[in-house]
């Protein structure tokens, strides 16, 4: 009975992709971005937990990308920059797609409207 209560609702997934697969390409404000299976750190290769290649979302904060009109890009789960405005208040765990500048395109990805953020607004 155990077994069948694991099976119907914790049904174990054969995970067919590997390290490097392509997992989908994201479209959206311009620019298009190819999204790979992988690691996001290299000790999640040998972690129990994780059980297998995961996508790998853009990290904007070490690498930027620009819309052709110079706005950013940000991804939903990407932590808050200084210049967060959100009706929640800012905490640790505060992420882009909280805050009022936060424009969302398709799957994860948004850009990031606050004028202090574009390059030219020193
Ligand atoms: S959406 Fe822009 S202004 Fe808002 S927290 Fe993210 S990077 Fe900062």
């Amino acid at each position: 009975m155990f077994s069948k209560l694991i099976q119907n609702d914790f049904p174990l997934t054969e995970f067919t992709h590997k390290e490097g697969d392509l997992y989908k390409i994201v479209t959206t404000f311009g620019k298009t971005f190819e999204l790979m299976y992988g690691y996001y750190e290299e000790c999640d290769r040998h972690s129990p937990l994780v059980r297998s290649p995961v996508p790998i979302y853009p990290d904007f904060t070490k690498e930027p990308v620009y819309t052709d009109d110079g706005t950013p890009f940000v991804t939903m789960m990407q932590d808050v920059c200084p210049f967060y405005k959100g009706e929640k208040k800012r905490t640790p765990d505060s992420t882009c797609d909280e805050c009022k500048y936060f424009k969302h395109g398709e799957d994860w990805f948004g850009i990031c409207t606050c004028p202090k953020n574009k390059p030219s607004s020193d």
